[in-house]
């Protein structure tokens, strides 16, 4: 009966011959590779052949995929991990030491924040928070031990601009890495290799893969020996991407320019107008003369406003959920970057674990939304802000 198996079942079958070349990047899911023999193993691991071994060490989607953040931002070298979080990690517990000292700005995203209150300080990593757009601030923060500073270009969710320059000559002049999240800015607005930071993070998840379809991070080193103490972190606690993920984060790539400016046109004129309606107390856009760092933002920025921007309208949670209820076409969801436009409330979110005096200090109330601006037609945008900020007032009047 087992005569008609086919002897060749479990082999692999030889990828079928084509004179003509697919377009598509191939997908390669595959976590072994195959060496011809142990010689040229040995060579592989020595670095005198180029070829992958076993996935979680590399391979092919994640390095297509590293190759094009690497262009965009300048770098070499640069890794895909499996999410924004793990490339944060990776650049953190890749470089750091017991006995270290790092400052973090003190509006970094939360599980940044996290990390370096709850986590660092575990293994014997002293951690400080200061106001990264107050580069006496960050200065009075450092000690003999600081060997790193992370900052965000531009904080989450009130939109401030780091003093990066203040930073960086900071930093140079007492040895200290600057590692920056640069997932508000990309690599459009601004390239931190080329303003003399160390460290480049990005979560790929937001606008570089652009569909929330994908959780991936980037990090990439200017030191060649930062660079592998990195690597070899990542790979020892197994931050490995997905091959997919890569696939697809690379396909969101080829439209990351379009997007991008697309996303960002829209958020300069969507800030204009809401700002114009009745029933808002407040509108943050970078580049908007009415914010606290717009010359630093137009220093640092030059046009590149960026598509995220934050608004306050008067009342309080009726209010604001008769604002989200009013417009179901906008996503209300804790994340940016979509192609579409996404709406979240801090307070609800990622500010929810703070006290209500630390988020008022912030100036994040409960009429306090953060917009990540999509590609939309304006006109639809225009009119769904207008509705549903029309409604919240009602609301607020009915309270
Ligand atoms: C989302 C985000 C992260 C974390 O990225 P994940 O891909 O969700 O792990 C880190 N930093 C910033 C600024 C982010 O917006």
């Amino acid at each position: 009966m087992t005569d008609d198996i086919p002897p060749n079942l479990v082999r692999r079958t030889p990828w079928p011959s084509s004179v003509s070349r697919a377009v598509g990047t191939p997908l390669q899911p595959s976590v072994v590779y195959a060496s011809e023999t142990p010689d040229q193993l040995d060579m592989q691991y020595q670095g005198q052949a180029k070829g992958y071994t076993y996935a979680r060490e590399g391979h092919p989607n994640a390095e297509v995929l590293a190759s094009k953040i690497d262009a965009l931002e300048g770098a070499t070298g640069g890794l895909i991990v499996g999410s924004g979080m793990a490339a944060v990690s990776a650049a953190l517990m890749g470089l750091l030491q017991t006995g270290d000292h790092v400052i973090g700005g003190d509006q970094l995203y939360g599980r940044s924040l996290r990390l370096m209150t709850q986590d660092l300080n575990r293994f014997g990593i002293a951690t400080s928070l200061a106001d990264p757009t107050d580069v006496a601030a960050i200065a009075a923060a450092i000690r003999p031990q600081t060997r790193m500073i992370l900052v965000e270009v531009v904080s989450n969710p009130t939109l401030r601009i780091a003093d990066m320059e203040g930073i960086v000559r900071l930093a140079r002049q007492r040895g200290i890495i600057v590692a920056v999240d640069s997932t508000f800015s990309t690599p459009r607005a601004y390239r931190p290799l080329e303003h003399g930071a160390d460290i480049v993070i990005h979560s790929v998840t937001k606008l570089l893969a652009g569909h929330s379809d994908v959780t991936l991070g980037y990090v990439a080193a200017r030191d060649p020996a930062q660079r592998k103490a990195i690597y070899d972190f990542a790979v020892t606690v197994g931050l490995t991407p997905s091959p997919f993920d890569c696939w697809l984060a690379e396909r969101g790539l080829f439209s990351f320019h379009l997007r991008y400016d697309r996303a960002e046109e829209n958020a300069a004129r969507l800030a204009d107008h809401i700002s114009g309606l009745p029933g808002v107390k407040r509108v943050l856009y970078p580049l908007r003369p009415d914010h606290p760092d717009h010359n630093r933002a137009a220093a640092l920025l030059g046009s590149r406003g960026g598509n995220m921007l934050s608004f306050e309208i008067e009342g309080g949670r009726a209010a604001a959920n008769a604002m989200t209820r009013a417009m179901p076409e906008i996503a209300f969801a804790p994340t940016l970057g979509d192609v579409g436009t996404t709406l979240s409330h801090p307070a609800t979110s990622s500010h929810r674990a703070m006290t209500h005096d630390a988020r008022a200090r912030l100036g994040i109330s409960e009429g306090f939304f953060r917009v990540s601006v999509g590609v939309e037609e304006i006109g639809l945008l225009t009119r769904d802000f207008s509705a549903g900020i029309a409604a919240a007032r009602s609301a607020d009047r009915v309270d």
